[in-house]
C-alpha cells in the first residue's frame, strides 16, 4: 500500500541569527510541492504549519530556548501521530533546530534507526561549545543524546551515534569538530565529495546509517547546495554540493527504500531571488 506523506511546517526562525526562514514553509509549498507530488502519483496530506509562541525564557549560551522546545514539542506531537498512521513525514523549516522535535519522534517509534544529515554547518554544538547561543547550530548534538537536553526536554529516545552521518561539511567550528569525534559520528566533508564522488559517499552513508538494521531519517539543510545555486538560506557557505549531487543523494535515499521521514529546512525567502533556492 501506497504510503500517506505528511507534510508539516515549522514557522520557525527563532534558533538563527537571521530572520526569515519562518517563511520557509510558505516558500516551500508556494514552488508547487504539494501539486508536485500528485503529479508524481502520490499521496500527501498537508497538516499546515505549527507557528511558535511569542515570548519565552532565553540565555546567552541558548537563546529562545523556551520557545523553541515549546515548538518541538509540539512537532514530536505530529511527527508521533503520522508515524503511528503509518505516514511519511516531511518537515517543512524553519530553522535547524526543529530538528530536535522531529528526529527524537522517529527515534521513539524506530529504536534502530540511523541518521544522515546533510549540511554545510556541523550543527553539533552545545551551551558550552557554542560562541553565537544560536541554537540551529545544536539539534545533531540534541538529536544524538549529546546535549543541550533544554532543547528537548519530551525526548526520551535518541539516533546512536555510531548509525549518524554528516555529510557535505565545509564549516564546522574547532570545537563541535571535537564533539563529532567523540560522539563517533561519520563525517564526509565537501573534500571527501570530491575525491570519492557522491554516488560512492552516499552508499557508505547509507550502510552506516542502516547498519543498526533500522530505516533513515534524512535531514536536509539547503545550505548543504552551493550558494550559487540555492542563495536563499541564512548561512551560506560557498563551494557546496552541485544541484545533481543534491538529487543524486535524495534520489539514492529513495531508492534504498529505506528512509523514514525528512527535514527540508533553512530556507529563507527573504535572501533568496524569485523562490530559487
Ligand atoms: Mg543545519
Ligand atoms: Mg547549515
Amino acid at each position: 500500500m501506497q504510503k500517506m506523506i505528511d507534510i508539516i511546517g515549522v514557522q520557525m526562525d527563532l534558533g538563527a541569527l537571521k530572520r526569515g526562514v519562518s517563511m520557509g514553509p510558505l516558500a516551500i509549498r508556494h514552488a508547487d510541492l504539494c501539486e508536485k507530488l500528485s503529479d508524481m502519483g502520490l499521496l500527501w496530506r498537508d497538516k499546515g504549519d505549527i507557528i511558535p509562541v511569542s515570548n519565552g525564557a532565553s540565555t546567552k549560551q541558548l537563546k529562545n530556548y523556551e520557545q523553541i522546545a515549546e515548538a518541538n514539542g509540539r512537532l514530536y506531537d505530529e511527527v508521533c501521530e503520522s508515524l503511528e498512521k503509518g505516514a511519511f513525514p516531511v518537515v517543512l523549516g524553519g530553522d535547524h533546530s526543529v530538528a530536535a522535535g522531529s528526529v527524537p519522534a522517529v527515534a521513539n517509534a524506530y529504536r534502530n534507526a540511523g541518521l544522515i544529515w546533510i549540511d554545510a554547518h556541523g550543527d553539533f554544538n552545545d551551551d558550552h561549545s557554542t560562541s553565537s547561543g544560536n541554537m540551529h547550530g545544536m539539534p545533531f548534538s540534541v538529536v544524538c543524546g549529546c546535549g543541550p537536553d533544554k532543547m528537548a526536554p519530551y525526548a526520551n529516545s535518541f539516533i546512536d551515534p555510531k548509525h549518524a552521518v554528516l555529510v557535505g561539511a565545509r564549516d564546522i567550528d574547532v570545537p563541535e569538530s571535537r564533539r563529532l569525534k567523540e560522539a563517533g559520528v561519520t563525517v564526509f566533508t565537501i573534500h571527501d565529495i570530491d575525491r570519492m564522488g557522491m554516488p560512492l559517499v552516499m552508499r557508505e552513508a547509507i550502510e552506516i546509517a542502516t547498519a543498526g538494521g533500522g530505516g533513515i531519517y534524512v535531514s536536509f539543510d539547503m545550505d548543504a547546495v552551493t550558494p550559487e545555486a540555492a542563495p536563499g538560506v541564512g548561512t551560506p557557505v560557498h563551494s557546496g554540493l552541485t544541484v545533481r549531487e543534491a538529487f543524486l543523494a535524495m534520489e539514492m535515499l529513495y531508492q534504498c527504500g529505506k528512509a523514514l521521514a525528512i527535514d527540508m529546512v533553512e530556507v529563507n525567502p527573504i535572501l533568496d531571488g524569485r523562490n530559487r533556492t
